[in-house]
Order: structure tokens, then C-alpha cells, then sequence
């Protein structure tokens, strides 16, 4: 008996079969791609409306990366840009290119941004914005359909394992100040006691040789780490840490974050005012990067033993939501309603949720407890660029995310609500 084991077990081995899949289950296959996305000119930088001038240098390089799942035929694709996210209508013509070229579903294709401030202005419009920041634009629509493709070609048999951790890098920054005057205000500052979403939630993708392949992770932070008087290019806390992820993992494994429902959450630290390098001092966003990228790789580690990924399944719906009328100033049309992409995945017992905007840490915390899925991935900036979503009770407060938002404050249950229903007819109960 124990010789027939024995034979068993060798034959697995020579065949490269992974021992952990299920007899018959279908085959995952994975495919990666990672390709060069630093701008090759000065560019407008995005993110504070303070900073008018072009970027002067390059901290370190950004990065688009592609992750594609495929079983049975049926695919899913993550292509993570270390971009602020797509404003001014530019998530539509790159995601025409890419399903185009690759031939993937609508659903099927999450296009998301890490929301770095320290990166270029994606824009089409050559009458409002620089002639460099539309030409490194029509480059991304050139390249990123290519990216997808070459994951595509790439695809090969591969395991995915799902590990849970915790970061202290992003920090609540709704801080209530109240002045000589006893007049209260939310600043953007730092709120201990403002609620945060501490996961740090990782996909494991190994080759059938057990070789690492890719790791993805979802965490909620803002990568505004350098500030708004930075001018050189960056992917800032989160492309720091995919950085040190894929130094640490090496065997070119792409590392692929997606920011979580990071609206009100900013890095624990920023620059202020200056990039300091002296002996000694590890600059706020290397160290906050670095913090994030080891949490990852501890997770990725100790994560368990690769699941059984049996189906995919994906959803995309474009939502209207009630929009308050624009700010003072703005030259923005006043609307009655705004249309609001969410996307939907299924890959084996996680979730994903792609929200095209930027959302307040409570509503994807909401979505994460309401979620059918052992774990869920709330992915922002993802397939639009809405601007910020919040929730009902702080519009009593006010402060920057509530003055700024086009919505009013029934749109975030509104979105909670078609999340939900989304991933629940991913898996209906019972499944
Ligand atoms: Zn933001």
C-alpha cells in the first residue's frame, strides 16, 4: 500500500501536477506583464491645485502591471497603473484600446490607478492641458493594450493562496480642529480616531513550480506620501511598496497594488517641507513604502495553502447617482444625476469590486461586511474617475471630501447597495 502512495506521489511529480488541486477541477492559468510607465518629459503633476509648474526629475519609475486569470476560456484581467486614476474621461479610450487588442469582455477588465500624487496628469485635452501630458497619454493608449496582450500570450498553470495582514501606514486625516473661537472645522490632517481599514489583503499567484509568479494587495491608503510641494515623479507609498515586493520576492514576480476605499486616508507621514536625505533619515515615503511592502511580503510568506480556483465570473454595471449642483466656480454642468461604473468579480472565494472614483474608507469597509466572499477586494480608481464618494453622516461635518463631491449624500448607500447585489449574484447564497 504505502509503495502505491509512494508511486502516486512521484507520478504527481513528474507530471508537475500541484498535489493541493482538486481531481478534475478545471485549470487556473495566470498570465503577467509589467511594463515602463515614468514620463520621458517634464509633465503636469496631479493632485493639488497648488502646483502649477512641470515635474523637474524622477524619485523612482512608474510602473503598469498586468494580471490576467483564466479558466475554462472565461478571463479576468487587473491592469494596475501607478497613475492618480483616470480623470477627465481617459479611463474610456484606454479601456476601448485594451478590449480591442485582447478581446476581453467589458466586465472582465479592471483598469486601475494607485492614485499617486506624485505622478503625471493623464489628459486628452490638448486646449486645457500640456502638449507633454497629452502625448504621455496617447503613449499609455499605445502601450497598455500591449501590456494585456503580452499577459495574455504569457498565460501559464498557476496557483493562487490568499493571506490576510495589517498595516499602520494609512491614517484617518479628517482632523477636527477648533480654534481660539470654539468654531470647529475637518481639516485635512490627522484623525486618530477616525475610523481606518487596517487590511492588508494579498493574492499568492506561484507557477506550477512553485516559483513566484505575481502577488497583488489591496490596502487603503492615499499615496499622497510626498506632499504638494513635490515635484519629482513617483509612485509614492504604494509604488515604493510594490517596488520593495518585487526586490524582496525577485524570480521577477510583478507585485500589483490596488488602492483600497483610501478618500479619507492618507499615509501616517508626509514630506513637510522638504525630501530629506540626510544621514540617518529614511524619507517618509521610502519608510512608509517599506513598511507596507514587508507587511506584504511577511502575508504573501505565510499565506496558506493554494485554494481550489474553480470559476470565474464577472459583472459590470454604469449606475446613476444624485448629484448635489457643482461647487461655486466650478465650470462644471449642473446635473441631476451622474453615472457611476462598478465592476464585479469572482475568482474562486474572493471578491472584487472596482468603484470608478474615490471612496471613503467607510464604504468599502461597508462593502467588505456585507460581501458573500471570504475575502473581498475593494479596488478604487477603477474604470472611472468620479471623483469622491462619502457617506451620509459626515456631510454633517463637512470638510474637504463633502465640499468637493458631485454627489449628495444618498449616493453612497446607493453604490453600497449595487456592490453588494453585484457580488451576491456572483455567488448566490448557498453556492
Ligand atoms: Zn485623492
Amino acid at each position: 500500500m504505502k509503495k502505491c502512495w509512494l508511486a502516486l506521489v512521484l507520478l504527481v511529480l513528474q507530471l508537475g501536477v500541484v498535489p493541493s488541486l482538486a481531481a478534475g477541477a478545471p485549470a487556473l492559468k495566470v498570465g503577467v506583464a509589467r511594463i515602463d510607465i515614468t514620463p520621458q518629459d517634464p509633465v503636469q503633476m496631479s493632485g493639488y491645485a497648488s502646483r502649477k509648474d512641470l515635474s523637474t526629475g524622477v524619485h523612482d519609475p512608474l510602473t503598469a502591471r498586468a494580471l490576467v486569470f483564466e479558466i475554462n476560456g472565461s478571463q479576468l484581467a487587473f491592469v494596475t497603473t501607478d497613475l492618480i486614476g483616470f480623470y477627465g474621461g481617459t479611463a474610456e479610450p484606454l479601456r476601448e484600446a485594451i478590449i480591442a487588442r485582447t478581446g476581453l469582455p467589458p466586465a472582465a477588465l479592471f483598469l486601475s490607478a494607485i492614485h499617486t500624487h506624485a505622478g503625471p496628469t493623464p489628459t486628452l485635452d490638448a486646449e486645457k492641458s500640456h502638449a507633454n501630458n497629452v502625448k504621455y497619454t496617447k503613449g499609455l493608449i499605445e502601450k497598455l493594450p500591449g501590456l494585456v496582450a503580452s499577459a495574455i500570450e504569457n498565460l501559464q498553470p498557476a496557483t493562487v493562496a490568499v493571506g490576510v495582514g495589517s498595516s499602520p501606514v494609512g491614517a484617518n486625516r479628517r482632523e477636527l480642529r477648533i480654534n481660539a473661537k470654539s468654531e470647529s472645522s475637518i481639516v485635512l490632517g490627522r484623525n486618530p480616531y477616525g475610523p481606518t481599514d487596517k487590511e492588508v489583503l494579498v493574492l499568492r499567484i506561484l507557477k506550477e513550480d512553485g516559483k513566484p509568479l505575481a502577488v497583488a494587495f489591496d490596502y487603503a491608503t492615499h499615496a499622497t506620501s510626498l506632499g504638494p510641494q513635490n515635484y519629482i515623479i513617483s509612485g509614492d507609498v504604494l509604488g515604493l511598496a510594490e517596488q520593495v515586493i518585487e526586490k524582496i520576492t525577485d524570480s521577477g514576480a510583478v507585485a500589483a497594488a490596488f488602492a483600497g476605499a483610501s478618500g479619507n486616508i492618507d499615509p501616517w507621514y508626509r514630506i513637510l517641507p522638504g525630501f530629506n536625505t540626510e544621514p540617518g533619515w529614511t524619507p517618509e515615503p521610502v519608510l512608509l513604502g517599506t513598511l507596507l511592502g514587508q507587511e506584504v511580503v511577511h502575508v504573501y510568506r505565510k499565506a496558506a495553502e493554494p485554494q481550489t480556483i474553480d470559476q470565474i465570473r464577472t459583472a459590470l454595471k454604469v449606475i446613476e447617482l444624485p448629484a448635489k449642483p457643482p461647487a461655486a466656480g466650478s465650470t462644471e454642468p449642473a446635473v441631476d444625476r451622474l453615472p457611476y461604473v462598478i465592476t464585479a468579480a469572482r475568482l474562486g472565494d474572493q471578491g472584487f469590486i472596482g468603484l470608478g472614483g474615490e471612496v471613503l474608507t467607510e464604504i468599502g469597509m461597508a462593502i467588505k461586511a456585507g460581501s458573500p466572499f471570504r475575502h473581498t477586494f475593494v479596488i478604487t480608481h477603477c474604470n472611472g474617475a468620479a471623483g469622491y464618494l462619502a457617506p451620509r453622516h459626515l456631510f454633517v461635518e463637512g470638510g474637504y471630501e463633502v465640499q468637493t463631491t458631485r454627489f449628495t449624500p444618498d449616493a453612497a448607500q446607493i453604490v453600497v447597495k449595487e456592490s453588494l447585489r453585484l457580488l451576491h449574484s456572483l455567488k448566490p447564497v448557498g453556492e
